[in-house]
């Protein structure tokens, strides 16, 4: 299999574009299309601007890493940090955060750790045996996006940067389609700018499907863990998984397609969220869509 633009031997082929790349044509596809995103999704003036990776250890947050400093790090008004969330889970956060300490160490990066039991004074672990009938991620999710919304502000973030990929972010939105959550699909990141406290959150590997980053990873040995989370079994994400493989098998293109269709639906509609009021969760006074946020409310019901 030869490589589509020059002649050389293939790496990688795209079936939703019937292109064949060689290692670096596949790399140059792989860093035009983060460059392209990060141009869409930041405001890269003049002013000084820091973007914290939130830096889990796996595939995706490292190249998201990676690519910030080999795309940004030479310029002077631009800082990339990068924080990792140590969530308490036996068995797996100690290897994700050993990768990441190394990855930064590399890179030179100033690497900044928050952990559950700091924050909420508990381990996933434990609130995971406290309350076995609710599925883990539900807990971890909404704690999770907290701790990093606090880290970020607290080492002066104008974004930070997540590493979901093409892939988790139309399973998101289906996710979203099935439960008829228009409100969750328009707070989706990437945000614009910050709202109420928040961190806009953006997403550098959007158009990059999930296999991609694997396949850019590997190719330029960037560290990465590759442990799972023993929780991730019972992620409701799973059935979302199957849906738009199946579905991108069967039509390739479906994920840029649902990725595409959401974005459009979020720039037609946007300004009508401007105006949505929102709450302060009544117990953190921290931004919320409803009286208690998710994370009081968790802890709540499992202290
Ligand atoms: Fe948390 Fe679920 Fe991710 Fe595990 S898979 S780290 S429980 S969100
Ligand atoms: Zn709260």
């Amino acid at each position: 299999m030869k490589c589509s633009m020059c002649n050389k031997e293939a790496i990688y082929s795209a079936r939703y574009n019937h292109n064949n790349y060689c290692r670096e044509h596949f790399s140059e596809m792989i860093e035009r299309r983060f460059k392209k995103e990060i141009r869409r999704q930041m405001n890269l003036g003049k002013r000084e601007t820091t973007v914290t990776v939130a830096l889990s250890g796996g595939k995706d947050s490292s190249v998201t890493l990676y690519l910030m400093k080999k795309i940004l790090g030479n310029r002077k008004n631009t800082r990339i940090k990068a924080v990792t969330v140590d969530e308490g889970i036996q068995g797996y956060r100690s290897s994700g955060l050993e990768s990441a300490k190394k990855l930064c160490n590399t890179l030179g990066i100033e690497h900044h750790v928050i952990s559950f039991s700091d924050t909420y004074n508990a381990t996933m672990d434990s609130l995971v045996k406290k309350n076995p009938m609710k599925i883990p991620c539900s807990i971890c999710g909404p704690m999770r996006r907290d701790a990093m919304n606090e880290i970020a502000g607290i080492v002066d973030s104008d974004y930070l940067a997540l590493g979901l990929n093409l892939d988790d972010y139309a399973q998101t939105v289906l996710m979203n389609v099935a439960r008829g959550d228009l409100n969750r699909m328009f707070r989706m990141a990437p945000h614009s700018k910050h709202i109420n406290g928040l961190v806009p959150r953006i997403l550098p590997l959007i158009r990059i499907p999930e296999k991609e980053v694997l396949t850019y990873a590997i190719s330029n040995g960037i560290v990465f863990d590759s442990s799972w989370c023993p929780y991730y079994s019972q992620a409701q994400r799973n059935l979302f998984r199957d849906i738009v493989m199946r579905l991108e098998n069967e039509n390739p293109g479906a994920r840029f397609a649902i990725a595409n269709f959401a974005e459009d639906l979020k720039n037609i509609s946007y300004p009508n969220q401007e105006t949505t009021e929102i709450r302060k969760c009544s117990i953190c006074e921290k931004p919320s869509s409803s009286e208690i946020c998710p994370v009081c409310q968790n802890l709540l019901e499992l202290h």
